[in-house]
C-alpha cells in the first residue's frame, strides 16, 4: 500500500557539478522520482542561515507518493543527501543537501532514529512555507493543526518579536 509524505528539502553549498543551492534543490526534487511519485512541489525559496551556517539556505517541499514504510524512505533519503556530497556529523553547519520527512499518510511514526511529525518543523519557516504551498490543509497528528495554521501562528510570533527589538 502507498503512502504520502511530505518531505523538506534544503542546501546551502555549491555542488562541484549542479552548482548553487537551488540547482542543488531543483535536482533533488527530479531525484526523488527515484523513491517514489511525486504528486506536488512547491517553488524554491532562498532563506538566511540558522547558526553556524554561512551561506543562504535553498528550501523547498514536495508531497513524495511512495510504497516505502518510513524508515525505508528515510534510508532511501540518506543515500541520496549522500550522494549529493553531504558530508557527516554536521548538524546545522554548511551542507550540500538535507531532507526530512515532515509528516505522512500514517500519523504519528516514533522509531529510535525517526520521528514523525517532524520535531522541529512547526518553528522552521523555511519548512512551513513552501509546505503551505502544496500542503496547506495537511494537519499536524500531535497537535490537530493544519500546516496553514502553524505558519500563520509562526508569522504572527515572528512579527511581536520583530515589534519588540
Ligand atoms: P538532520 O541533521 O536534520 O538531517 O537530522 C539528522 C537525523 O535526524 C537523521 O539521521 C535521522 O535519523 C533523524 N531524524 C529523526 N526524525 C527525522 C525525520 N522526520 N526526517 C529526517 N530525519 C529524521
Amino acid at each position: 500500500m502507498s503512502s504520502s509524505y511530505l518531505v523538506a528539502l534544503g542546501s546551502n553549498q555549491r555542488h562541484h557539478r549542479l552548482g548553487r543551492p537551488r540547482d542543488v534543490v531543483g535536482a533533488a526534487l527530479e531525484e526523488l522520482a527515484a523513491l517514489g511519485t511525486v504528486t506536488a512541489r512547491s517553488r524554491i525559496i532562498t532563506t538566511d542561515p540558522i547558526g553556524p551556517a554561512q551561506r543562504r539556505f535553498a528550501n523547498a517541499a514536495c508531497i513524495l507518493t511512495s510504497d516505502y514504510d518510513p524508515p525505508s524512505l528515510l534510508a532511501g533519503l540518506k543515500v541520496m543527501e549522500r550522494e549529493f556530497g553531504r558530508r557527516c556529523g554536521q548538524r546545522w553547519g554548511d551542507r550540500v543537501l538535507d531532507l526530512d520527512i515532515v509528516l505522512w499518510s500514517g500519523g504519528v511514526f516514533r522509531a529510535p532514529h525517526l520521528t514523525i511529525p517532524h520535531k522541529e518543523f512547526r518553528a522552521r519557516p523555511f519548512v512551513l512555507g513552501p509546505a503551505s504551498q502544496i500542503a496547506a490543509d495537511w494537519r499536524d497528528p500531535v497537535c490537530g493543526l493544519s500546516i496553514a495554521q502553524h505558519f500563520a501562528r509562526l508569522q504572527k510570533a515572528q512579527r511581536k518579536t520583530t515589534c519588540k527589538d
